[in-house]
């Protein structure tokens, strides 16, 4: 689903960094692999789609309507670490952004990703909303809790779309099926 509404989607490879990439023309043809590398979007141009996919990462749309901007983000857990989500606010308020709201999509949620003791405590260093417990009481991290909390810290608004993408059948989980899983889409524009 790369064209929607007469929308043409820009996409990009990604890769887990913090690399915010401005789009002001539509997104290549969905057959075509050149495709900038970035885990975020950001566009002040009507018409101009933009688009992250996911797997239990966290999908960020951003929005202010008043100023005619959007922008989409990938934030897994090594996105959260660096603070993606922050970088991406910071440049559309750059490009005259005042008032963001930020729809947080759904991802693997605290009490289903489970991780080593080790990492738990280096991501909740620097985030300590991350922090999370599963369900069968091992190390987890919240990586929703996190973004969420990045985006406050930020003053955006946050709404919570919520949804566990390993606990819910319909939603593509990467921990749940492995390779084989599908991707979920995050998409805005500016209509
Ligand atoms: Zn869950």
């Amino acid at each position: 689903m790369e064209e929607a509404c007469g929308v043409r989607f820009a996409r990009l490879h990604q890769v887990h960094g913090d690399d915010v990439v401005a789009v002001d023309a539509p997104g290549p043809e969905p057959t075509s692999d050149d495709i900038p590398t970035g885990d975020a979007l950001v566009t002040g141009s009507r018409g101009v789609g933009l688009m992250v996919r996911v797997a239990d990462c966290v999908p960020v749309l951003l929005a202010d309507p008043r100023a005619g901007l959007v922008g989409a983000v990938h934030a897994g857990r090594p996105g959260l670490t660096l603070d993606v989500t922050t970088r991406t606010v910071e440049q559309l308020r750059a490009r005259g952004a005042a008032d963001l709201v930020a729809w947080v999509g759904p991802r693997v949620c605290g009490r289903c990703y489970e991780v080593p003791a080790a990492m738990r405590a280096e991501v909740t260093a620097l985030v300590p909303a991350a922090y999370a417990t599963t369900s069968w009481g091992t190390p987890a991290l919240d990586i929703g809790a996190g973004v969420r909390s990045q985006l406050e810290k930020a003053g955006v608004e946050v709404v919570d779309v919520g949804g566990c993408t390993r606990e819910e059948p319909a939603l593509h989980s990467y921990r749940r099926d492995g390779a084989r899983a599908g991707r979920l889409a995050g998409l805005v524009w500016i209509s």
